[in-house]
């Protein structure tokens, strides 16, 4: 391979833990992936000198600031934004209710909210619950039996009507969607299309232009980042869905006027050593060394193949675009006791419905690895 696997590994230090005696081996990166040494520096220089950002004019609340606004800058150069188009977040499930609860006053029945049905559930149930609240129509765009985005079935169910559409690449399938395909019948179709990346930023490069997308969200503990901290990028106009300090030009009695974005959607004081690791996380994975990809690529080419030879393993889809990770079952088998010994060797794996119901109730299984 083109780089060099053991230095890369040498930078995370979970990697040379021992879990029962055994050198540990970390397939659960879809849940939550391991730190870098240097964005674990980065939180704790930001928390040993702090200062509240925005509001101060003393020297740390400046230096803080600056930090907390330069990891905007690197969080919009990461998407291919502008750093007012870029809201820090707790991560992608707050994101999405973000957005969920900014349209909730614009929604009316015979509006139309479309999901696919591989989502999370960070990314269908609060967009289930707002048709619920408004009387908009939930509906959800099915799949080809190959587990892939159906997208002449997506075109007629997108017809006018539909105000938003919510698509990802899958954490169980491992399927990366069109996202250029999908924003085109979504915007043909008068919508906006809401891009959770939680995922897909793992694995593609993103650029929010290319893909013409209108919302898209991401989680920093998926990429080496902080727990507690993510990003939204907003092309369309948001209003501010929390309320607070720190986000407002003029407080009066009655009625109160937003400072401009992004800090109008900012309440509170926010994460800032989480800001600065994200934005370290994001730095570090800039600079992979070349091939990281296809050295990737090939990981999940192998497991597939290992995999698909033996019997009894049942390889769930057969996605025309599969990144990042996969899900199996093995008949006669619990998942869950198939994990507990993998663990036992030191394998670390996800078991479970991973926060995929709809999706799992629909390949007819209740659990995979
Ligand atoms: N969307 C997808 C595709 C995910 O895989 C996850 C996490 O597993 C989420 C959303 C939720 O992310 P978080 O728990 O960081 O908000």
């Amino acid at each position: 391979m083109s780089f060099d696997i053991a230095a890369l590994r040498g930078a995370y230090p979970a990697l040379a833990e021992q879990v029962h005696g055994r050198s540990l081996i970390y397939l659960d990166n879809a849940a939550t992936a391991q730190m870098p040494l240097c964005v674990a520096q980065a939180v704790q220089g930001l928390e040993l000198r702090r200062g509240n950002v925005h509001r101060g004019i003393h020297a740390l609340s400046e230096e803080c600031t600056q930090a907390y606004e330069d990891a905007r800058a690197t969080v919009a150069n990461f998407l291919g934004a502008s750093p007012d188009q870029i809201q820090f977040t707790s991560g992608t499930t707050d994101a999405v209710n973000r957005v969920a609860d900014a349209l909730a006053a614009t929604l009316k029945p015979g509006d139309r909210i479309a999901v696919t049905r591989m989502e999370h559930h960070s990314n269908f149930v609060p967009w289930q619950q707002l048709c619920q609240k408004t009387g908009a129509e939930f509906c959800i765009l099915p799949l080809t039996p190959q587990g892939d985005l159906d997208l002449e079935a997506a075109q007629e169910l997108l017809s006018p009507g539909v105000k938003l559409v919510a698509a990802h690449s899958s954490n169980v399938l491992g399927t990366v969607n069109d996202i250029h395909a999908l924003a085109r019948l979504t915007h043909a179709a008068g919508g906006a299309l809401f891009v959770d990346g939680a995922q897909g930023i793992c694995h593609e490069p993103v650029d929010v232009a290319a893909l013409d997308c209108d919302y898209y969200a991401f989680s920093g503990h998926k990429l080496g980042g902080p727990f507690g901290i993510g990003a939204l990028f907003c092309r369309l106009p948001l209003p501010p869905a929390r309320y607070g300090g720190g986000m407002v030009d003029q407080v009066l009695d009655l009625t109160t006027t937003f400072g401009p974005a992004p800090l109008m959607w900012e309440a509170g004081t926010p994460n800032v050593s989480g800001a600065v690791g994200l934005a370290r996380a994001l730095e570090f994975r800039r600079n992979l060394p070349e091939g990281w990809q296809d050295w990737e690529d090939g990981l999940l080419e192998r497991l597939e193949q290992g995999l698909g030879e033996l019997e009894r393993v049942r390889i769930l889809g057969r996605p025309r675009h599969r990144s990042g990770c996969l899900s199996f079952t093995v008949e006669g088998a619990s998942p869950f006791d198939l994990a507990v010994l993998l663990d036992q060797l030191g394998i670390a794996v996800r078991s479970g419905h991973h926060c995929a119901q709809p999706l799992l109730r629909w390949l007819g299984v209740e659990y995979t690895l």
